[in-house]
């Protein structure tokens, strides 16, 4: 074994294999691949082998779509095998609502390239002749499913790495991993030490031990998981005989069970309701190739329907039971990137669908180490969209909830139960009080609307029964004052005699002097967004910082890699150190004003500033600045006032009827005047033109701001895409996110986010086209529910176009 490597990669699974190979083809071939027995000893040796291209998050899906195509190139380099079958698939809809999230799905395809199209019970009976047409509405057929031999496709990933010059070595237990003072990581193994510049943790079942060696607790959890093999089927072979062709893949969501054929006969695995963690709290070394104790009173319901779904079972005999456990994050997406504070720490792990996503996990990952970018929106993957918060309790419950409703719909206005109230700001209960239904946010609870007695969501694809409230809600803050709870806001401190010029170099906004603020954006060397945020110049030496709350640890971890080393500037996340509040509406200065004796007139405290002022009792840091789009404030205060504001504003405000509104009304509010948010239209795929937000870039500073040259570069050549906001002819449903953007009937870009924006009555959404047809005045349409809506273009904002009422 050799004593030095670039790159030790632990763990040679599926995960790891694939991260060797792409750092090999990617010209790095000082890297070694450490495995404590046989490659595959993890989850990989027992998968069903499934492989598939969908994915709730549309850039998972192209990274599922990339692995699914480079099977054939590992196996015309490597010279192994993959088994790769592609048979294409049916996925199943046994009701009306799963029909309407599969059109959904259908309607992504279209951008992503993947060909799906909807068929009637009928037609997919025709694909798949074991299922009954009786039991379904509808289903979508996918040509690029197939399923795949689980070792071969390790292997070929190896031999392929191992011809690059990569190197693996079995029998090789990783048994600590040091941080050396120059930075390097020793890894010690039973066979003696490696010295590498980057770690890689694809310890799949084992990622948890690997992460804890350098003190890190991942939020990931194995399952068992079961699937039945059957005996041979004379359908199954009446079926080969007639088409010479297997028998397809099939994904029935509602009776939670995925099916495909396994040499004369069938293979079903079921996501079953009652489910079972495995070794939740240490996975023992000595685990290995062996099997888990079936248990099949477990998955007895699930087998139940599908034993009426695909009748033909019912006729014939199981052959086996494979119990076995696999890793699951929270989201059940996986964990990829490097480790804040831990400098060449990377993680490639909780990969669910190995065989589905470890080609583009190795890709992104492989990318992310040599390039210093992933090369693609890995957003949803990201190690970085969990913080401390994620404890171990929580992830089990999380995992737990996520496993039983895999296959399960996900209403767009529905939240999830497990692991939750986690954290809670003072408000909470008092906002309870007054009928807040929550959402959560990186762990936060946040108030989504308020609910009159007895009033509740009813989960739907469509408008709902929060429709009037939050009308109510938005009316408030246009035609009176609105108080919203803002606190799940990340917000950031920074101090020290360099701030200035750090914050210089990493925003490419030109600074506000004190007492004022402005938008920030955030730029990669590449040009694109890596944030957007309000800085604030408090005056002092002492700056600001608010931005994406579920981005706080991503934006920490871009922070801090990028500080100076010579300690001349501290950067501090205050997350729940600092709750927030913010007042909006026409009346809204003259509620501020009743609370302080600050001059908050229009002269003394014009929009985009910013101030420390009491609020009440409360000692506050309020901004003139609202996402709603109007006359509003900010208001943040540490939390033990937080109260005491809240109180002083909601008594100010009585006179003025101030009403509560929660995030739902605040979209409707925002979507009005076209603002973005991150991780919806702001990601790092987009650069600052194409995002509409280059009027916050200053260009011409004298900073040499990160992305400044790629930046300049967008300018002149004007990138491919526009961000635009359309209003959508829509009648009962509007945009949730992802929806395909058709122009002069053929789909040209997607949408980002929308909704309802109740003030002007019009169903809006927000998305990309390229920048050749972004300002065509028709012959746009957006597809919502499997149907187009014509859609014109908003060029101006809906609601106070010339910023009358946000700056006077
Ligand atoms: C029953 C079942 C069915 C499944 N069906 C499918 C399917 O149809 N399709 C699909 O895509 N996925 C399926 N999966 C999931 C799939 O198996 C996993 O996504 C995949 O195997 C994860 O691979 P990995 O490389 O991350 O982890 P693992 O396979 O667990 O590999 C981790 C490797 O790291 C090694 N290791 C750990 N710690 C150390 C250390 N300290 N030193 C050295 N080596 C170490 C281990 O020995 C192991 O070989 C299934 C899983 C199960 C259990």
């Amino acid at each position: 074994m050799k004593s030095h490597a670039k790159v030790v990669v632990i763990g040679g699974g599926v995960v790891g294999c694939s991260v060797l190979f792409h750092l090999a083809r990617h010209g790095w071939t000082d890297v070694v691949l450490l495995e404590r027995d046989e490659l595959t000893s993890g989850s990989t040796w027992h998968a069903a082998g499934g492989m598939h291209t969908i994915n709730g998050d549309p850039n998972v899906a192209k990274l599922q779509k990339y692995t699914i195509s480079l099977y054939k190139e590992i196996e015309e380099l490597s010279g192994q095998a993959t088994g790769v079958h592609l048979t294409g698939g049916v996925l199943l809809a046994a009701t009306e609502a799963r029909l309407d999230w599969l059109r959904g799905v259908v309607s992504k395809g279209r951008y992503l390239g993947i060909d799906l199209e909807v068929i009637s019970a009928k037609e997919a009976a025709e694909l798949m002749p074991l299922l009954d047409p009786k039991q379904f509405v509808g289903a979508v057929r996918n040509k690029e499913d197939g399923h795949l031999d689980p070792s071969g496709v390790t292997h070929a990933y190896a031999k392929a790495a191992r011809k690059l010059g990569a190197e693996v070595e079995r029998f090789t237990k990783v048994e600590d991993i040091v941080r050396r003072p120059d930075g390097l990581w020793r890894v010690i193994t039973n066979k003696g030490e490696v010295v590498a510049e980057h770690v890689v943790n694809a310890g799949g079942l084992w990622a948890r031990e690997v992460g804890r060696m350098v003190g890190l607790e991942l939020p990931v959890l194995a399952m068992e998981h079961m699937y039945l093999i059957t005996e041979d089927m004379p359908e199954v072979a009446d079926w080969n005989k007639k088409t010479g062709t297997e028998i397809i893949h099939a994904v029935d969501f509602d009776g939670e069970l995925y099916l495909r054929q396994e040499r004369g006969g069938m293979l079903m695995g079921t996501y079953e309701k009652a489910n079972k963690p495995w070794s939740e709290f240490q996975t023992p070394w000595d685990f290995g190739h062996e099997l888990l104790e079936p248990d099949i009173d477990r998955i007895a319901p699930s087998l139940e329907v599908g034993f009426r779904h695909f009748p033909a079972f019912q006729k014939t005999g199981i052959k086996q039971i494979i119990n076995g456990p696999f890793t699951f994050a929270p989201d059940g997406n996986p964990l990829v990137g490097p480790v804040r504070g831990l400098p060449g720490f990377w993680v490639a792990c909780g990969v669910m669908a190995g065989f589905s996503q470890g080609g583009g996990v190795g890709l992104a990952l492989s990318n992310w180490m040599i390039e210093g970018d992933p090369g693609a929106d890995i957003w949803a993957m990201d190690v970085a969209r969990y913080g401390d918060w994620a404890t171990m309790a929580y992830t089990n419950a999380k995992v737990r909830e996520n496993y039983s409703r895999r296959f399960s719909i996900r209403f767009p206005n529905e939240e999830l139960p497990a692991g939750r109230p986690l954290k809670t700001t003072p408000v909470y209960d008092t906002l309870s009080a007054r009928g807040a239904q929550w959402g959560v946010a990186y762990g936060l609870e946040v108030p989504l609307w308020y609910a009159p007695e007895g009033v509740k969501d009813e989960f739907s694809w469509r408008r709902s029964s929060d429709f009037d409230h939050v009308a109510r809600e938005v009316a408030a803050v246009r035609d009176g004052v609105g108080l919203s709870e803002i606190s799940s806001f990340a917000k950031y401190k920074v101090t020290g005699e360099g701030a200035a010029a750090w914050l210089d170099r990493v925003l490419a906004c030109k600074l506000p002097k004190p007492g004022r603020m402005t938008l920030a954006p955030m730029l990669k060397e590449d040009g694109k967004l890596i944030g957007d945020f309000t800085l604030a110049n408090i005056g002092g030496g002492e700056w600001f910082i608010a931005g994406s709350g579920i981005a706080e640890q991503y934006h920490m971890r871009w922070f801090e890699a990028h500080l100076p080393r010579d300690g001349s500037v501290q950067i501090e996340t205050l997350g729940q150190k600092l709750t927030g509040l913010a007042i909006a509406g026409p009346k809204a200065r003259e509620v501020l004003a009743k609370v302080t004796r600050a001059d908050v007139s229009n002269t003394a405290f014009p929009f985009m500033a910013v101030a420390r002022m009491d609020i009440g009792m409360a000692p506050c840091l309020v901004g003139r600045v609202s996402y709603t789009g109007d006359l509003g404030y900010e208001i943040w205060v540490a939390p033990e006032y937080q109260r005491a504001a809240y109180q002083a504003l909601t008594a100010a405000g009585e006179e003025f009827d101030i009403g509560l509104l929660g995030s739902r009304a605040l979209n409707a509010l925002r979507l009005e005047k076209n603002y973005g948010s991150w991780a919806r239209e702001y990601r790092p795929i987009y650069g600052p033109v194409e995002a509409g937000l280059d009027r916050f870039v200053a260009y011409g500073k004298e900073a040499d701001f990160i992305g400044k040259e790629a930046a300049l570069a967008e300018r002149k050549n004007g990138g491919k895409l526009r961000l635009r906001a359309f209003i959508v002819d829509a009648t009962d449903a509007d945009v949730i996110g992802d929806e395909a953007i058709w122009h002069d009937g053929i789909v040209r870009g997607w949408v980002t986010s929308g909704g309802y924006a109740h003030n002007s009555k019009k169903s809006v959404a927000m998305g990309y086209v390229p920048k050749e047809i972004a300002d065509r005045p028709d012959g746009f349409e957006i597809e919502i529910l499997g149907k187009r809506h014509a859609a014109r273009v908003q060029t101006a904002p809906l609601f106070d176009a010339n910023f009358e009422r946000m700056r006077a």
